[in-house]
């Protein structure tokens, strides 16, 4: 199974400080949002080659002000992952909020509890406590189960999975830009691609078209940043592996 699922974060209208997390690194990811509506424009316009699930994580409040009004009005829907330890601080999203974003039909799931600077670095109770933390806080607060979540900061690594799946989680989406759905053990994960502050504005379009470059590039330049070298071996072999996982 494939999909492109993109990553988003905050969507402002005037100051990054409008939603989500206060740091230079939180904005270097938040998208203006005429920038934001080229991106969605660019999608409406174009046939994706397999599904297309759009995400956005950190909770931040622009979820509500912004993006899901603009999902709607193209007959979208997204997923939103929050860190539950930030709902109802200023510029996230409230408990009545996220609510109403579950009826409008948004996903809600996890993006863990307090968004640790590195969960993969975590110890395995702590991994679990994260997730699972979360996930029984986003369940009292909808009233349903809540199997998905997104890892924050990409920190992904197999006992965070191991860790999502002894919380109960079934899905996990990363930020390792692929669109392979593997398993690892009773969890799926799916790969995600980034877009982010000053990328171009026909981004997501050419992320989702048939034509692998963009995907390529998004994968060679997330593999230079040494985040899978433990993993894999030589470059011919990364590109060996791209090459049979697209
Ligand atoms: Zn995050």
């Amino acid at each position: 199974m494939r999909m492109v699922s993109l990553l988003f974060h905050d969507v402002f209208v005037a100051s990054p400080r409008e939603s989500g997390f206060q740091s230079p690194a939180a904005d270097r990811y938040k998208l203006p949002v005429e920038e934001f509506d080229a991106q969605l424009e660019g999608l409406a316009n174009t046939q994706p080659l397999w599904p297309l699930v759009i995400t956005v994580d950190d909770g931040g409040l622009s979820y509500y002000t912004i993006v899901a009004d603009r999902l709607e009005a193209r007959g979208w829907r997204g997923h939103c992952f929050i860190p539950t330890e930030v709902i109802g601080r200023r510029g996230f999203l409230t408990p009545g909020l996220i609510r109403e974003l579950d009826a409008r039909g948004h996903v809600i799931g996890s993006h863990s509890a307090s968004h640790p600077a590195r969960l993969s670095a975590c110890t395995a109770d702590e991994i679990r406590d994260e997730w699972s933390r979360s996930r029984q806080m986003l369940e009292d607060l909808l009233g349903h189960a809540v199997v998905i979540g997104s890892v924050p900061g990409g920190y992904y690594a197999r006992r965070v999975a191991t860790g999502a799946r002894e919380a109960g989680l079934e899905v996990l989406f990363t930020s390792q830009p692929a669109t392979s759905v593997r398993h690892e053990g009773a969890v799926e994960v799916r790969g995600r691609f980034t877009i982010r502050c000053g990328h171009p504005r026909d981004a997501a379009r050419r992320l989702v078209l048939p034509a692998p470059w963009t995907r390529f590039a998004a994968w060679a330049s997330w593999n230079a940043k040494g985040l899978v070298k433990p993993l894999l071996g030589s470059s011919y072999i990364r590109v060996a592996e791209w090459i049979h996982a697209r």
